[in-house]
């Protein structure tokens, strides 16, 4: 940090994304500040078991490897804030983050706000988190081999999901709440074709039942109000995802669906300095080890940011005067 208070990077956000950029940032001697949010740790900590992420051989639960994240980015001098971000101030350089009246001023900041799966909003959908409710497929479909699972939504990812969980459950039961899907046809067809995957249209998991894991789902008809109850092992939600980039709504170019836009083959945004990398810029892959080689990638883009900025600098301090 320089004399006036200001930082060479802040990142903010404490998932994959953060926690590597944070790492990287801080071997470069950068000093990193991660404002990681009050429940940092991003999506993984609603999430058990982990078996995809490269290194861990015998596999590892969300939250621990989280901390083991936090913990990798700190022996080398990241420091953290456990706090939200409330707002920023892009408008100029140092470019400016608060956490409620705490300003904080850098020269470069990495978004790494992640995005959240959409919930169905049940207590009980809550309640079996990690025991059986789960948002990602890729994630956890292999914990359900001949075992009966749930998905919920009518989209792209439903579709592709459902197809991918009968490659180990036995039977998946897609549940939409209409009977007109938004998935592409393609997708449908796919899904259709699939002797493991039944349908139930115009309906609603309105509660997740089970004792220490999910043993059913109850269902209920939109038009008639009919219950059912569905015997599962695993529900699925996928209703999409909401990326957390509200913050910066004023500041940074968004898509249309509200992911951050930034320049191809790189994680620069449309402000000098702001860096942004994970799931709050990628709806195609969403996995912790992209958000993680993107956390990376955003700080070595900061580093060369700043190294390019200070060669300015030096330039213009041994320019010959006029
Ligand atoms: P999405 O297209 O927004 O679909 C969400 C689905 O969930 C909709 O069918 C919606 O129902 C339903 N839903 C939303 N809230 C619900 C609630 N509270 N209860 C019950 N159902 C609810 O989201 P997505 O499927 O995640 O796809 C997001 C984007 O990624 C899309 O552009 C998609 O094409 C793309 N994608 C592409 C692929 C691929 O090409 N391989 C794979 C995955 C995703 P309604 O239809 O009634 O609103």
């Amino acid at each position: 940090m320089s004399e006036s208070g200001v930082r060479e990077v802040i990142i903010i956000g404490g998932g994959p994304a953060g926690y590597t950029a944070a790492l990287y940032a801080a071997r470069a001697n950068l000093e990193p500040l991660v404002i990681e949010g009050f429940q940092w740790g991003g999506q993984l900590m609603i999430t058990s078991d982990v078996e995809n992420y490269p290194g861990y051989a015998d596999g590892v639960l969300g939250p621990e490897m989280m901390k083991d994240f936090r913990r990798q980015a700190e022996r080398f001098g990241g420091e953290f804030i456990s706090d939200d971000v409330t707002r920023v101030d892009f408008s100029t350089l140092p470019l400016r983050v608060y956490v409620g009246d705490d300003e904080y001023r850098a020269e470069s900041v990495i978004v790494a706000t992640g995005a959240n799966a959409r919930q169905l909003g049940l207590e009980s959908e809550r309640t079996y988190q990690g025991r059986g409710v789960s948002y990602c497929a890729v994630c956890d479909a292999a914990f359900f081999r001949e075992k009966r699972v749930v998905v919920v939504g009518g989209g792209d990812s439903a579709m592709e999901e459902a197809n991918f969980l009968t490659k180990f459950a036995s039977k998946v039961t897609i549940v939409h709440r209409r009977d007109d899907f938004r998935a592409s046809q393609i997708m449908i067809d796919r899904a259709r074709a699939n002797d493991k995957v039944e349908w139930i249209t115009n309906a609603v998991v309105d509660e997740v039942l089970g004792e220490t894991v999910v043993t059913s789902v109850r269902i209920r008809d939109v038009n008639t109000d009919e219950v059912t109850e569905l015997p599962a092992d695993g529900l699925f939600v996928a209703i999409g995802h909401d990326p957390s980039s509200t913050l910066f709504v004023d500041w940074l170019e968004l898509d249309d669906e509200g992911y951050l836009v930034t320049q191809p083959g790189s994680t620069a945004t449309n402000i000098s300095g702001v860096f942004a990398a994970g799931d709050v810029v990628d709806h195609t892959y969403r996995q912790a080890v992209t958000a993680a080689g993107m956390g990376c990638m955003a700080a070595l883009d900061a580093e060369r940011y700043l190294a390019a900025r200070e060669g300015h600098l030096e330039t213009a301090l041994t320019a010959p005067r006029e």
